[in-house]
């Protein structure tokens, strides 16, 4: 399904929808097209330029600052894909304190990790290897990792984010 970025009307990014729904948000004069994919939506009558970026008309007040949902995608965007043990390619997810030694499936316990260092860490803790890690894990803050965490970013997307380069940092 293809992403469209929503900005508030004040060009800040707010959010990623399906494409559909932002031509919906279009349709219902609540957005207006700021850039398009270059595909069409199709109707029996016409056809519709598919939105990449739109914007909404009305400024919406964004009161907080949504939290980043804990998941396989998003801590590898967090990690840049890289091993925080060995730093190669990371392929699966480890726990920091094991999940068998009482560790929290958390931001702060959780790490992107590649195979051969996870089956060597096994079940143990850190001090107990001679593993350490390149950094120490957070949880990912601002809109940036937000849209991260959601997919890929559209070339066309990015003077809004503002966050070339940044993700991996
Ligand atoms: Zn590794």
């Amino acid at each position: 399904m293809s992403r469209a970025l929503v900005l508030n009307a004040s060009f800040e990014p707010l959010c990623v929808v399906s494409t559909r729904r932002a031509l919906i948000l279009v349709l219902d004069s609540k957005a207006e097209v700021v850039h398009e994919t270059g595909g069409y939506f199709h109707s029996e009558r016409s056809a519709f330029p598919e939105p990449s970026v739109v914007r909404l008309c009305q400024y919406i007040r964004v009161a907080y600052q949504a939290r980043v949902a804990l998941n396989r995608r998003a801590i590898f965007a967090r990690d840049g894909h890289r091993c925080q043990y060995c730093g190669g390619t990371a392929e699966s997810i480890d726990h920091v304190i094991p999940r068998s030694r009482g560790g929290p499936h958390s931001w702060d316990n959780v790490v992107a990790a590649c195979r051969p260092c996870n089956s060597r860490k096994q079940d143990r803790l850190l001090h107990e290897t001679t593993f350490t890690l390149r950094r120490t894990p957070t949880a990912p803050r601002g809109r940036a990792w937000i849209l991260a965490a959601s997919g890929a970013v559209r070339p066309d997307w990015e003077p809004y984010l503002g966050v070339s380069g940044t993700l991996s940092a």
